[in-house]
């Protein structure tokens, strides 16, 4: 094997995030509440910050980076696809665009998709379609869930179940209404002649990772059915393979009476379908309440600038190949239940901290108590999910917070049983410190 030996002594490094920070604080606008980190490079889970710690990357930038960071294949994708055709825009055809939403409708049902830029954007898509949908009987409302997120455009945050992300921001966008999440019969109680659509995650991700029971995604579509209502589905976090399958219904209602034939009626997507490279989609369903859905936003109904470029889809396909070829799907499974039985185990071992586990594949959550009944957290104001994340990014692990108790971990799909342990051991030295 070839000895590598440095020419040159290394560089001094120096800890750049003052100066970085001093940028951010003069030229950017402060609408994020950042951590005191400045990160510069990234393989696989691992990223390094300006100062050249390194961090395993558990939070997967909040569920965006599928295959990790800096992957060869994406690198390849890019370079080839922007070599050949970067942009077009959508008064042309090109191959990618096709190819990717072929690939989509297949990891779905007969369909069609639109490509947008967000997921926020994708689900504007959702509303529109659902508005034209019900526009002839003048009915335009759709009922989301407490404690969702669906994006912070105007109707996003209209959407949105929660008050935090409306405030100030008033008056909202009109036709949603908030109802519980899992709670079919307030659902039903909550129709109005005007409700045309229900939209829902299939897990609650910023509401804290609450997956919908299959007894709840049921009856939804009963509902629907017998209501003629769409029912539309938020994957944007809990969607491409982060729940083991696909679609996270796919995974909840795996196995269930009547689940096989469970479809929405629309699905958003975002976050992992470009791995970092800004993409997202909606599906829509051929054909429900014997309209031809799919075909209902016809020429001139709606367009974006750069939904569905051949760069981005060209991207989006090749993690779907790496994705199919490493059988990452499986990997979600099986390490999944590893990383979920790991977190139970530091639940059981350190319960004056800790007070459950949540969600599936993953996208899972670690819930600690509130920070007044954590000795060590009580001396601060800081929420003690927020306490946690900054004891753990010192110990040298990236996790993200949700609400004020809980942490999670939407960790590349490709991440192995070795870094979860290595993360749960990292985890572990943090509870036993604040004991
Ligand atoms: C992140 C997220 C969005 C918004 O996506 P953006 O790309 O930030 O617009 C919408 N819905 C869910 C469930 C999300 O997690």
């Amino acid at each position: 094997m070839k000895e590598i030996v440095p020419l040159t002594p290394a560089p001094i490094v120096q800890n750049r995030l003052a100066e970085v920070r001093q940028l951010f604080n003069r030229f950017v606008v402060p609408s994020y509440g950042r951590f005191d980190l400045a990160l510069s490079h990234g393989v696989g889970s691992y990223v390094w910050d300006v100062a050249g710690k390194r961090y395993l990357d558990l939070g997967g930038g909040i569920a965006v980076c599928s295959l990790g960071h800096a992957h060869p294949e994406i690198s390849e994708a890019l370079i080839e696809q922007s070599r050949r055709l970067v942009h077009v825009s959508n008064l042309y055809y090109q191959e990618p665009q096709g190819r990717l939403a072929e690939r989509l409708v297949g990891l779905i049902a007969p369909g069609k998709v639109f490509f947008a830029n967000s997921g926020a954007e994708s689900n504007e898509g959702l509303y529109k379609l659902a508005r034209r949908f019900g526009h002839d009987e003048g009915r335009f409302e759709i009922l989301t869930a407490v404690d969702s997120f669906h994006g912070r455009t105007l109707a996003g945050i209209a959407a949105t179940g929660q008050e935090k992300v409306k405030k100030g921001f008033e008056p909202m966008v009109t036709g949603f209404r908030h109802i519980p999440f899992n709670d079919l019969k307030a659902m039903r109680d909550s129709l109005s002649p005007a409700t045309v659509a229900i939209l829902v995650e299939g897990i609650q991700g910023e509401g804290g990772i609450t997956p919908a029971t299959a007894d709840y995604l049921l009856g939804l579509r009963a509902l629907c059915d017998e209501k003629k209502l769409l029912l539309l589905m938020d994957g944007v976090q809990c969607g491409h393979f982060r729940s083991g399958h696909f679609q996270s219904f796919q995974r909840i209602l795996e196995g269930v009476p009547g689940g096989e034939t469970f479809l929405p009626d629309g699905i958003s997507m975002a976050k992992s379908l470009g791995g970092g490279f800004p993409i997202a989609a909606f599906w829509v369903r051929e054909e429900v309440h014997g309209v031809r859905l799919c075909d209902l936003l016809g020429p001139g109904s709606h367009g974006t600038t750069y939904g569905g470029t051949p760069l981005g889809c060209a991207v989006a396909l090749r993690i779907l190949d790496v994705i199919e070829r490493e059988q990452l799907a499986k990997n979600v499974l099986t390490t999944g239940v590893f990383f979920r039985t790991e977190l139970e185990r530091l639940v059981r071992a350190y319960p004056e901290s800790c007070q459950g586990v949540r969600g599936l594949g993953f996208m899972l959550g670690l819930e600690f108590h509130d920070k007044g009944s954590i000795p060590t957290f009580s001396k601060s104001d800081k929420a003690s999910s927020l306490q946690m994340v900054n004891r753990l990014h010192e110990a040298g692990l990236l996790t993200i917070p949700s609400g004020a108790q809980i942490i999670r971990f939407l960790p590349a799909l490709n991440l192995s049983c070795a870094q979860v342990s290595e993360g749960c051991e990292i985890l572990e030295g943090v509870l036993k410190a604040i004991r």
